[in-house]
């Protein structure tokens, strides 16, 4: 095992880090407050090749992986940017460009990954529905087809970035859950030019990360042509759980890098507050659950990175990534990459949450100000525990698909 970290790695890792900086705590926070996406952050790490970090080269990225997306997202975030380091990247380049990228045609690939790695195109991902939620199986967005098109209708909950997305990843079913052979089966992905006349949303306000907006979605008689069929139709389960890894991935690391920046703050801070005779970081109780917090959110990033070595080395598409069987038998052969990502979602998360409660707890009742930040991570941390999957389904898939505990539901 080699843990060396490689010079390519270190130079990605200093010039996020040069970015971060410039995107303070307070650049965030004045966004958050009057809802406002970052321009000036946007065109920064679309310049510095991140926005398109694993777009190859022909396309105009920069050809990486996922453990060199991830050192991006883990020294953005930890570096001054909290939660935002990770959620752009997460919503146009892991929810879009990765999918175009490992299952799009030649075409799709020309149309839109130079766009998007040049920051012109935004994305976002439809998949969540107001009668599915969890059980992804159960969506009822449905895409018919008329000839060489689809026309498709549904409704779509908390889908983030479609206000400003030029391009979306719709989930549908193409067969109803009742004649698929087995439930996974029946679910097709298509590439949607926006915005669309047949697509109406509408914002709804939330509790954070109010630097991007999340929407409910109607879509009505939709025409989508059949070239933008993404991956294979039927079985776009499968291309999905290729988005679904990568995405907890992101956001475990996204975690970890938003409580290690609460920590810093509330270390500093506990050093220079005296109430009584010393230091309050001189208190064990406050000690000792921060030290615990962060000695597990180190275990979380080995974890998460050796999920996306994993990604990178071991998971490759088929060649055929129009054939459903191959397509399948492919993903299901990769079972450890959701593993490995699942169980670090988890832990990431539980840490993250702890992590920040605590460091709120150091600043006392200035912790509670927007003025340090820590309430907002605060804010941010927390979604974790329900988007991109709950904690709950996480742990339900470690003690069914890891352990084999029987399911229940
Ligand atoms: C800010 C935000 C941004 C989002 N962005 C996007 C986006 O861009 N695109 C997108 O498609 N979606 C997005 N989502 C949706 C998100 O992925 C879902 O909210 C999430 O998957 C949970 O679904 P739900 O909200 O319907 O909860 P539900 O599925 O209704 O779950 C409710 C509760 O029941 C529990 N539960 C349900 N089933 C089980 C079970 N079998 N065992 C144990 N517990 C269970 C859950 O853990 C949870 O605690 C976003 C959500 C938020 C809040």
């Amino acid at each position: 095992m080699d843990f060396t970290i490689s010079k390519e790695i270190e130079l990605i890792a200093k010039t996020a880090r040069g970015i971060a900086e410039r995107y303070p705590p307070e650049y965030w926070r004045e966004l958050d407050e009057k809802h406002e996406f970052a321009e000036d952050f946007w065109r920064d790490i679309s310049e510095a090749g991140f926005v398109g970090a694993v777009i190859p080269e022909e396309y105009g990225g920069s050809g990486m992986g996922m453990q060199e997306l991830l050192t991006i997202m883990d020294n953005l975030s930890s570096y001054g940017c909290g939660l935002a380091g990770v959620w752009y990247l997460m919503i146009t380049e892991v929810f879009v460009a990765l999918p175009i990228v490992r299952y799009g045609t030649q075409d799709q690939k020309e149309r839109y990954l130079p766009k998007i790695s040049s920051g012109e195109y935004e994305g976002c991902l439809a998949l969540t529905e107001p009668n599915a939620g969890s059980n992804t199986f159960r969506i009822s967005t449905y895409a018919v087809k008329e000839g060489d098109e689809y026309v498709i209708n549904g409704s779509k909950i908390f889908i983030t970035g479609v206000d400003r997305a030029k391009v979306m990843v719709l989930v549908t079913r193409t067969t109803p859950l009742e004649k698929a052979p087995k439930k996974t089966l029946g679910i097709t992905l298509f590439l949607v030019d926006l915005p669309n006349k047949n697509i109406k949303y509408s914002l709804i306000p939330k509790h954070g990360i109010n630097y991007s907006g999340t929407f409910e979605v109607s879509i009505n008689d939709l025409k989508v042509p059949e070239d933008n069929v993404l991956g294979p139709i039927d079985y776009g389960w499968y291309t999905l759980l290729d988005i679904l890894n990568p995405e907890r991935m992101g956001f475990a690391i996204g975690a970890v890098g938003t409580a290690e920046l609460a920590i810093k703050k509330a270390v500093e801070y506990s050093r220079e507050r005296v109430v009584f005779k010393d230091p309050i970081g001189s208190y064990q109780s406050l000690q000792h659950p921060i030290a615990e917090s962060y000695a597990a959110l180190q275990a979380a990033k080995l974890l998460t990175y050796k999920a996306a070595w994993l990604y990178d080395v071991k998971h490759k598409p088929p060649e055929d990534v129009k054939n459903g069987d191959a397509v399948m038998k492919r993903v299901l052969s990769y079972k450890e990459v959701g593993d490995v990502a699942n169980m670090a979602k988890v832990i990431a998360v539980e840490n993250a949450i702890k992590a920040v409660y605590w460091s709120m707890q150091i600043f006392g009742g200035y912790g509670y100000a927007k003025e340090t930040d820590v309430e907002r991570w605060w804010r941010e941390v927390n979604l974790l525990r329900v988007a991109p999957v709950t904690q709950q389904m996480a742990l339900n898939y470690i003690a069914q698909h890891i352990l084999g505990m029987p399911r229940g539901y």
